[in-house]
C-alpha cells in the first residue's frame, strides 16, 4: 500500500501568485506577455519565473510563431509537480476526481452508499487517498451542500446531509497530512462555468443549481460573491406556513419545490400500478425519486406534466425574486432537475421574465448546465486553485 504524504509547498510570494494565475488562465504563454499583464518588470518576471521552474512548478515549452527577432519560449504549469483530489459529496453518493497540477483529469469515479454518515465520508476519502494515482498531492478538496468554513474545515451546516459542525477538513488532514478544504458544492460548480463556460464574460451573474437541494452563487463584477451562507437561494421563503425545511423552517423553495414534492403529487393522483409499486420501493436517496418521476413519465405523463406545472411556477417566483434584487446579465441554471427541463424551465423563464420589475428580466441571457457532473467535480480542483495557489490572503 502507498504510503500518503503530506501536501506540497506553498506558493506564498504575491508576484509569484500572479503570475501562475496568468500562466494558468492562458495555459502556455510567454515572460513577455505576462510582465505586460502583471505589471512587473521584464527582469523580475525573469527571476521570479527561473524560481519556480527550478522548484518543478513551471516548465518551459517549444517557441511560439511570432515572426523575426527572438523566439519567445512558452512557459506552463509543470503537470507533474503534483495532484489536486477532489469530493463531491451527495445524497448517497460520493464522486471523486483526481487531476494533476494543471487541471488536466486523471481519475474519475462515483461511489455509491445507502447513506452517507461521517464514519463513511472519513472512511471514504482516506481510502482514496490511497490511489495510485496520487504520487505529490498537493491539497484535497471536498464540495458539499450547506453552510461551510472552509478555512476551518468544517461542514458547519449541511441540512440535507444531516451534517453539522462536523470538522470533515480538520480530520481528514490530521490523518493523511494533506492540506483539505470544505466548499460549498454550489460555489465548486459555479467556479467550473466561471473558468471554463460564460461567467467571465459578464458582468453580474446569478448561477442557480435545481436538485434535492436548491443553491446558488452570485457574480458581481465578474468576481464570486464569497462568504459564508451566500447564495443560500433554497431558503427564500416562498409559502407561508409551507413545508417543514430542513434549515427549521417552514416554506423555503428547497422544502417545496423538491424531487419529494413531485413523487407525492404524481402519487396522491397516479392509478398506474406501475407507479404505485414503485412508489413503495422508494428510498431516501436522489436516485430514487428521479427513477420514480422518469418511470411517471414514461406511465402517466399527465400527472407527470401536472406536478411540473407547479414545481415550474415555484422556481419562477425564485428567479423572479433573485432577478428583482441583483438585476444579473446572465443566469445560469444547473442541477439533477435539468433531466426534466422540457417539462418546466420555459414556464419558469417565461413566468420570471414577464413578472420581473419593469420586465428587466427580457434583458437577461439564460443559460443551462451542459457539463453535469463533472462540474461541480472539476469546480472543486478550481476552488484549490482558488484557495492554495491564488488566494493572497493565506
Ligand atoms: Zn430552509
Amino acid at each position: 500500500m502507498k504510503k500518503i504524504v503530506g501536501s506540497r509547498e506553498l506558493i506564498r510570494n504575491i508576484n509569484e501568485k500572479n503570475i501562475i494565475k496568468e500562466i494558468f488562465e492562458k495555459k502556455e504563454t510567454d515572460r513577455t506577455s505576462i510582465s505586460k499583464k502583471v505589471s512587473l518588470s521584464g527582469a523580475t518576471v525573469t527571476k521570479i519565473v527561473n524560481e519556480m521552474i527550478s522548484k518543478d512548478i513551471l516548465v518551459e515549452k517549444g517557441e511560439t510563431d511570432s515572426t523575426g527577432g527572438r523566439r519567445p519560449i512558452l512557459l506552463s504549469l509543470n503537470k507533474n509537480y503534483g495532484e489536486f483530489i477532489a469530493f463531491k459529496i451527495g445524497m448517497g453518493y460520493i464522486n471523486n476526481l483526481i487531476t494533476d497540477f494543471s487541471g488536466e483529469k486523471l481519475y474519475r469515479e462515483t461511489f455509491y452508499f445507502e447513506k452517507i454518515t461521517e464514519e463513511i465520508i472519513i472512511k471514504h476519502i482516506t481510502e482514496s487517498l490511497k490511489n495510485e494515482k496520487i504520487k505529490n498531492p498537493i491539497s484535497v478538496g471536498i464540495g458539499i451542500s450547506g453552510i461551510v468554513n472552509t478555512k476551518e474545515g468544517c461542514v458547519v451546516n449541511s441540512y440535507i446531509l444531516n451534517l453539522n459542525n462536523f470538522y470533515l477538513g480538520k480530520i481528514i488532514k490530521e490523518e493523511t497530512g494533506i492540506d483539505t478544504y470544505i466548499f460549498n458544492d454550489v460555489d465548486s460548480f459555479s467556479m467550473t462555468h466561471y473558468w471554463e463556460g460564460n461567467i467571465k464574460k459578464y458582468k453580474n451573474s446569478v448561477v442557480m443549481t435545481l436538485g434535492v437541494g436548491i443553491g446558488g452563487s452570485i457574480f458581481i463584477n465578474s468576481e464570486a460573491y464569497n462568504g459564508i451562507g451566500v447564495g443560500e437561494i433554497g431558503h427564500m421563503v416562498i409559502k407561508e406556513n409551507g413545508e417543514k425545511c430542513t434549515c427549521g423552517d417552514n416554506g423555503c423553495l428547497e422544502a417545496e419545490a423538491t424531487f419529494k414534492n413531485i413523487v407525492e403529487m404524481i402519487k396522491k393522483e397516479t392509478e398506474s400500478e406501475k407507479l404505485i409499486n414503485k412508489y413503495k420501493e422508494l428510498k431516501d436517496t436522489e436516485f430514487s425519486e428521479r427513477e420514480f418521476i422518469r418511470l411517471a413519465r414514461e406511465e402517466d405523463y399527465k400527472n407527470y406534466k401536472k406536478a411540473f406545472k407547479e414545481y415550474s411556477y415555484l422556481i419562477g417566483i425564485a428567479v423572479k425574486n433573485l432577478i428583482n434584487i441583483l438585476s444579473p446579465e446572465y443566469f445560469l441554471i444547473g442541477g439533477e432537475a435539468l433531466e426534466f427541463k422540457d417539462d418546466f424551465l420555459e414556464n419558469t423563464i417565461n413566468y420570471a421574465v414577464e413578472k420581473s420589475f419593469g420586465k428587466i428580466g427580457r434583458n437577461i441571457v439564460f443559460d443551462t448546465d451542459k457539463l453535469g457532473e463533472d462540474a461541480w467535480t472539476m469546480g472543486v480542483i478550481y476552488k484549490m486553485f482558488d484557495e492554495k495557489i491564488f488566494n493572497l490572503n493565506m
